[in-house]
């Protein structure tokens, strides 16, 4: 792996006036047996990791467009297309920092649209329940019972209970979706994906993982174990009113640097 620096060549970049002030951060990953360059525009004032969670993402997107194109150099295709929702059965481990921000979103909706999403919620967790999932995902039963993720995950899956965010097999919040679910890519059958337990899954190794970078952070802030809830838990979630964000706090390049120092280390290389 390429070593992962930041640059120390930050340059103020002209805005109009109601822009919040920005600064370009330019550093190189390494991906596996590739490099990739990367310019990122961040807010040169003081912000929370939470804020600047559209960084990440667009950050995310680049990763995954190298790790694609070394993919498809190796001879391998992307399964993976609009409208096929077979992997949004799994259960998303989603940090805590972008269920804070997923939270704010929320609350920006109108009404009818939030008590629509509150119902979406409330039947997964019916769901789950019925099918003797909610008790072991419970953070406190995990810890107590050290169930493995793996397990845990495919009886999640074999529940076949949708995530409440997929609307006739396509992602309804696609832009700000989770880390975790940009980073999931297969290049075996798409129908594979369905029954994974028969047919073989073939993921795309991804060599940085920012949802895993993250988790870590969450582990930092909590001083817990996990640093992430499953997505399905968010309307509960929001409930207890916390900002996680707020606790990674400074200039834009610094709080980044929070971020990509965990790459750096091969802490994100792992799974949750
Ligand atoms: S957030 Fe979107 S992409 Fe992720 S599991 Fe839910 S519907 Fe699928």
């Amino acid at each position: 792996m390429y070593g992962t620096q930041v640059a120390d060549r930050t340059q103020p970049i002209g805005q109009d006036e109601n822009a919040a002030p920005t600064v370009q951060v330019d550093f190189t990953l390494g991906l596996g047996e590739g490099r990739l360059d990367v310019s990122v525009l961040v807010p040169s004032g003081r912000v929370t990791l939470t804020q600047i969670l559209p960084v990440l993402q667009s950050l995310s997107s680049d990763i995954m467009a190298s790790t694609v194109e070394q993919t498809e150099a190796e001879g391998h295709r992307i399964s993976c297309r609009a409208g096929c929702g077979a992997c949004c059965r799994q259960m998303v481990p989603l940090s805590i920092f972008e269920a804070e921000a997923l939270g704010d979103w929320i609350r920006t909706l109108p009404q009818e649209r939030q008590d629509e999403l509150a119902r979406r919620f409330d039947a997964a967790l019916i769901a789950l329940r019925d099918g003797g999932m909610l008790e072991r995902l419970n953070p406190k039963s995990l810890a107590e019972k050290n169930e493995q993720a793996a397990p845990l995950a495919l009886d999640y899956l074999m529940l076949r209970v949708a995530c409440p965010f997929l609307v006739d097999e396509s992602c309804s919040i696609h832009a700000i979706r989770p880390l975790i679910c940009r980073e999931y890519l297969v290049t075996s059958p798409a129908e594979f994906c369905v029954f994974p337990t028969r047919d073989k899954v073939t993921g795309v190794p991804v060599p940085v993982k920012l949802s895993s970078a993250m988790f870590k952070l969450g582990v930092d802030v909590e001083g817990g174990v996990r640093g992430w809830i499953p997505l399905v838990f968010l309307f509960a979630w929001m409930k207890a009113g916390v900002r996680p964000g707020d606790a990674i706090r400074g200039e834009g390049p610094a709080v980044l640097y929070e971020v990509v120092k965990r790459l750096a280390t091969g802490d994100a290389a792992g799974g949750v």
